[in-house]
């Protein structure tokens, strides 16, 4: 089952360069996940051939426009695309406020129901939970209420091995296998012993998406060891104060975080205007923690089940 971030915008305030503003799509088991919507969300959706109507949860960090001003052109269009289903929107308060005026001076009328999810950007809570992964977000220090988000999928069962068992065995039995029960007969002798018959769990993958925020320690121990996280590098370090000023981090910082958390591979993004060649925001990086990437437009970066 594919678990995959796609890059749809890497840009911080102003889009040059062919760069977008921020916006990236996450694909966990074929379900589609939108972090933040900066301006041409929508076109760049298009570009790279995805449906807009198959994505269901939308989660917005902040109110600076470089990561929500595409959101209400992609409401509009998923309207226009015959949309019913309900849409899932999670956001800084003030977010609906947004939408409402909009819609309501255009005389626009969705024919699906928005459910908004007002956050709490200060603390740390889990916004989505189903029997296989939790969404939870990470209070970020940006100038204004922001917080990041981290998918994580939840510890799997152990899978059983057909061939060390037999045809009729019973269903409660296979569950209780996979749950890494050992199996007694109705004298209580060892029928099956479990690890013998099955497989261990396949591994549960972890995505950390922290834009925008000055360094940081505050959430470090809340993305420990994640497999994949993404972190704003929107300057080189002889910036540093500049970052600091700005709430922003520099390359230098990410992959501080990166290394301090243990993650498995860091994305570097949110690249300031000023840098036209990203190599030397890469080298500042891979100089702290080897296992750092360009967020490139249309990349997409996988997690493997095993
Ligand atoms: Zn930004
Ligand atoms: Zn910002």
């Amino acid at each position: 089952m594919p678990f995959e971030v796609k890059i749809l915008g890497s840009c911080s305030a102003t889009p040059v360069y062919n760069r977008h503003p921020s916006a990236q799509l996450l694909n966990i088991d074929h379900r589609l996940y939108l972090i933040d919507c900066g301006e041409g969300t929508q076109i760049q959706l298009t570009r790279f051939k995805i449906k807009f109507n198959k994505i269901d949860h939308i989660f917005i960090t902040h109110l600076h426009g470089d990561h929500y001003l595409g959101l209400v052109g992609l409401l509009s269009s998923m309207h226009l695309h015959g949309r019913i289903k309900d849409l899932y929107l999670y956001g800084p308060p003030g977010l609906d406020e947004i939408i409402t005026v909009q819609m309501r001076y255009s005389e626009t009328f969705l024919n699906y129901k928005i459910n908004f999810r007002e956050l709490d950007t200060e603390k740390q809570e889990i916004i989505i939970e189903t029997n296989t992964m939790t969404v939870e977000t990470i209070p970020l220090q940006h100038r204004i209420k922001c917080c990041g988000f981290l998918f994580r999928e939840k510890p799997k069962k152990r899978r059983v091995n057909k061939e060390m068992i037999p045809a009729n065995i019973l269903l409660q039995e296979i569950a209780a296998l996979k749950n890494g029960e050992d199996i007694f007969d109705e004298s209580g002798n060892l029928k099956y012993k479990n690890e013998e018959v099955t497989f261990p769990p396949r591994r549960s993958r972890s995505f950390a998406y922290c834009t925008d925020t000055i360094y940081t320690e505050n959430f470090l121990p809340q993305i420990k060891g994640v497999d994949l996280l993404y972190h704003e590098s929107t300057f080189l370090k002889d910036l540093a104060l500049r970052a600091e000023e700005t709430y922003h981090s520099t390359a230098a910082d990410a992959a501080t975080t990166a290394l301090k958390a243990g993650v498995e591979k860091l994305i570097i993004g949110h690249f300031s205007s000023r840098y036209k060649d990203l190599q030397p925001l890469l080298n500042e990086a891979k100089e702290i923690f080897a296992n750092t990437f360009l967020a490139i437009e249309g990349e997409t970066f996988s997690i493997p089940e095993e």
